[in-house]
């Protein structure tokens, strides 16, 4: 391709609304631009990158057996209606003003009004579908490029199979797909236990890229024995256990005490568990004739709630409670907020597993500036609850204590679910067994961001001059550069390394032909936009009958004889 005629909008600057590194270098390399928040134009050269990481995709879709589809985005409201996801999805899905639709921002209940009356018979099964399509989802912000919009390509593949048993055979094919795609695709990456979200079923693994510009924070072991998302993350800690005191409780006055740290400080001790936490949640009422129902949630002090484990518990809607909530329900502010004396008897109490049957605690009072000491949630707290509600922290042990458990942030690329039959049974798709008895399908769902695996490859791969493309999603293996434009014999003889040597197209090559482009102009595009291997014909190598050949990743530089050139580009090609 000759850079004359295809279009590159490379800028010399960073764009001042671009934050994270993939974004800067994607603009900047004329990959992409922005219509509007969250939305992107993909230019040509960005194109070609997003295509080779459909090829990779479809190449390893086919290759588990699945079919291609291409579903449509417009899908009618309706079909939201039958699983309950227009709600479960809320404001992250875009709703049409002036019609009964939305733009689908995942499609397992289109695939599934498809098997509903074609996959009938157990015989049909079982089946793999995919394709690779444009979603829409109002992220309420998308602030990191294509890693994050609200218009995407995803690769959403769904598994039916007649039982669980199947759904572990389709599910691990996706999964070994997954690893394949992730490598061919240049990523240094791991997975992660997750947690399912709208999506609902049983089990769930992230693919992740360790980078600071991810929006997720998983935690690791060095020697990757465990790692999880952090939503869902178990750590060893010891529980705070039982003094088997029998003081009664008592309230004490605590002027002006807001937070822990300040309770900590007001009574002198440094241990902070048994200063029990607490938080009031809201569970918003499923219709309008119901109540909301109010949980106080119980963390020893030195830890945080949790809010994907109580998702997981009580439903996706769940939400802290605001200040006015928080003094209706309980007679305080939040600072002074306890299992003790709540105003409204109705609210339940659930406290974090280390707390189990604790005693001696102190938490407030539910009277502004005062706490009680010596609680003992077996004795004085009824039907209380436990659950794991805490937050992982950095450094400590894993459950069996045998390594140590780091957290850092990531970027989700791709996400694979047992779904089990919540969308089957929603939507009435049933099979008949060989006894002509009915069951609902076991259907899996798995999916890849085609733009955010090209982002975090950039965040991966790039120095202070720009990306440092390699393998199979490199828009182009060679960057042919004429260094001396202005003198006709030298353009003659690139021309003709074009042509000739590297056969036009044979090899992907970008040519950068630009008549009246400066070298140090040319050098530093090249650098930016990163192709592997850059040809560099300058007017003194060529008269000694060489080429010199820049290697863009180690900035390693070779003069080759031109007898040789093709030989040794197809030798670097491979290499790098
Ligand atoms: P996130 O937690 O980052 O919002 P998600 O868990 O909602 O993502 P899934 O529903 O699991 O995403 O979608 C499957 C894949 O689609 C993700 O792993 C990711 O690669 C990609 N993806 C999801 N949302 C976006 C987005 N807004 N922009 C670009 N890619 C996305
Ligand atoms: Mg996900």
């Amino acid at each position: 391709m000759r850079l004359s005629k295809f279009f590159v909008p490379t800028l010399k600057e960073d764009p001042t609304d671009a934050v994270v590194i993939s974004h800067k270098l994607m603009l900047r390399a004329g990959m992409i631009r922005q219509l509007t928040s969250g939305v992107y134009s993909y230019l040509p050269l960005g194109l070609i990158v997003f295509k080779k990481i459909q090829d990779i995709i479809r190449d390893e879709m086919n290759a588990i057996g699945g079919n291609e589809f291409l579903l449509p985005a417009l899908t009618p409201n309706e079909i939201w209606a039958q699983t309950g996801r227009i709600d479960d999805f809320g404001d992250i899905m875009f709703k049409i003003k002036n019609r009964e639709l939305v733009l689908a921002p995942t499609h397992e209940e289109v695939f599934t009004s498809i098997a509903k009356p074609n996959l009938i018979s157990y015989k049909d099964l079982p089946c793999m579908w995919y394709q690779i399509q444009t979603k829409f989802r109002n992220e309420a912000r998308p602030r990191s490029g294509v890693l994050r919009g609200r218009q995407f390509t995803m690769k959403d593949a769904y598994s039916f199979d007649v039982d669980y048993a199947g759904l572990d055979i389709s599910y691990s094919l996706q999964d070994k797909a997954y690893k394949n795609i992730f490598s061919r695709s240049g990523l240094k990456f791991f997975s992660v236990n997750a947690f399912s979200g709208a999506m609902g079923g049983s089990a769930s693994e992230e693919f992740m890229v360790e980078s600071d510009a991810g929006e997720d924070v998983v935690v690791i072991t060095d020697d990757r024995s465990y790692s999880s998302n952090i939503e869902i993350a178990v750590s060893y800690k010891e529980d705070v256990g039982r003094k088997n005191s029998d003081l009664k409780y008592e309230p004490f006055h605590t002027p002006n005490i807001k937070s822990i740290e300040e309770l900590a400080g007001f009574l002198g001790i440094t241990d902070k568990s048994r200063l029990a936490k607490s938080r009031v949640f809201v569970n918003p009422a499923k219709s309008e004739d119901k109540k909301d129902d109010f949980i106080l949630v119980l963390v020893c002090g030195d830890d945080e709630v949790n809010e994907t484990k109580l998702q997981n518990i009580f439903g996706q809607n769940i939400r802290p409670g605001h200040p006015e909530e928080l003094a209706s329900i309980t007679g305080a502010d939040a600072g002074s907020i306890g299992p003790i004396g709540l105003k409204d008897k109705s609210i339940k109490i659930i406290a974090d597993l280390l707390l189990k049957d604790a005693d001696e605690l102190i938490s407030g009072a539910n009277k502004n500036d005062y706490h009680i000491k010596n609680i003992d949630l077996k004795r004085d707290v009824n039907n209380i609850e436990y659950f794991d509600l805490r937050v992982v922290k950095d450094g400590e042990l894993t459950i069996d204590k045998k390594q140590k458990l780091k957290i850092t942030k990531a970027i989700e690329v791709g996400h694979i679910f047992k779904l089990g039959t919540k969308y089957s049974e929603a939507m009435h798709s049933f099979y008949l067994d060989k006894d002509g008895i009915e069951h609902p399908i076991v259907m899996g769902s798995y999916g890849i961001g085609v733009e955010r695996i090209a982002a975090s490859y950039i965040e991966q791969n790039h120095d202070d001059k720009g990306i440092i493309w390699s393998g199979e999603i490199a828009p182009f293996k060679v960057h042919l550069i004429c260094a001396s434009a202005a003198k006709e014999e030298i353009v003659k003889e690139t021309d003709k390394i074009y042509n000739d040597l590297f056969n036009g197209e044979k090899i992907e090559i970008l040519y950068d032909d630009r008549p009246d482009v400066r070298p140090g102009f040319k050098f530093n595009d090249a650098d930016l936009i990163g192709i592997p291997i850059q040809v560099i014909i300058g007017e003194k190598n060529l008269k000694n009958g060489n080429a010199e050949i820049k290697i863009r990743r180690t900035g390693e530089r070779i003069l080759v004889p031109l007898d040789n050139l093709y030989t040794k580009v197809l030798e670097l090609i491979d290499e790098y």
